[in-house]
């Protein structure tokens, strides 16, 4: 398998360091949308979509008033799944499946620009963007986004082991070096994607946590809107905590052979980058 590590959106936010963890308190912050494009004999694979070519064309229509004011993304076809698939020399039809780590507008937004992809995802992620119960729940999903209609595979993992996490579940069609791995919280069936690279694992945690440092087993930190935002937006507080530590204790015991990074955390993307032409 090739692993490509794309960046999908740009998201310039006021906050600077409080939100990054380095520059002045008052410039924008630089988060990204952190996708993956697996080559596989079974066609090529993304895991999660960032944002699409429409939504880059009507961002106040798609993604919404309130996300074009506090994120701010950066508008740029370019930086869109579809663009980088054509890039490489493939054809979007090529990308036969999709893995969400969850249905967020910031990593749903490619969906449309591959209609003819099966989008995998958790079931309760998918009932709680279809059926949202609460009000979070209601601000959060685009329905616009899934409005061509895709085919999905719902999965509610229970029973296989994988380093610690006990749920885990292989994916129709699918090779079987990728999984899903559930890490409720942040959204109701948010999960984990996890890869078998043949030279130790990858875990895509989706929005599990923000920033890398919130990986350090000695002591966590986060810059403090950061830490502030993804309390706003946790469904479940109490399972989101739970997971994380969990993530750190997989980084603490197991980090030589599981690299974890997180969807937005641009020094991640850069690493993962800087190790790919050595081991994936
Ligand atoms: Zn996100």
């Amino acid at each position: 398998m090739k692993i490509h590590h794309l960046n999908c959106a740009t998201l310039c936010p006021y906050g600077g360091r409080l939100l990054s963890g380095s520059g002045r308190a008052t410039s924008q912050a630089e988060l990204i949308c952190h996708c993956l494009l697996i080559e596989t004999s079974q066609g090529l694979v993304l895991v999660d979509s960032g944002l699409g070519l429409q939504d880059v064309e009507h961002p106040v229509s798609r993604l919404g008033r309130e996300f074009m004011t506090f994120v701010r993304p950066v508008l740029s076809a370019d930086e869109t799944a579809a663009r980088q698939v054509e890039d490489l020399g493939f054809s979007r039809d090529d990308v036969r499946h999709i893995v969400l780590t969850h249905l967020d507008v910031d990593h749903a937004g490619g969906l449309p620009d591959f209609p003819k992809a099966t989008v995998h995802v958790h079931a309760d992620e998918h009932d709680a963007a279809i059926h949202p119960r609460v009000r979070l729940e209601k601000l959060r999903y685009r329905p616009l986004q899934w409005a061509h209609d895709p085919t999905f595979r719902l999965y509610r993992p229970s029973g296989e082991r994988w380093f610690g996490f006990d749920a885990v579940t292989a994916l129709a069609g699918l090779p079987p070096e990728i999984l899903l791995v559930p890490l409720i919280g942040h959204t109701r069936g948010h999960s984990g994607v996890a890869l078998d690279t043949g030279a130790g694992w990858l875990l895509h945690a989706g929005d599990a946590y923000f920033h890398r440092s919130e990986l350090d087993p000695d002591r966590r930190r986060c810059p403090p809107l950061l830490d502030i935002f993804q309390r706003i937006v946790e469904i479940d507080s109490v399972a989101r905590r739970r997971n994380q530590q969990r993530l750190r204790d997989l980084h603490r015991e197991n980090g030589a052979d599981v690299r974890v990074f997180s969807a937005h955390d641009p020094v991640e993307l850069e690493r993962c980058r800087e190790r790919m032409g050595v081991a994936e």
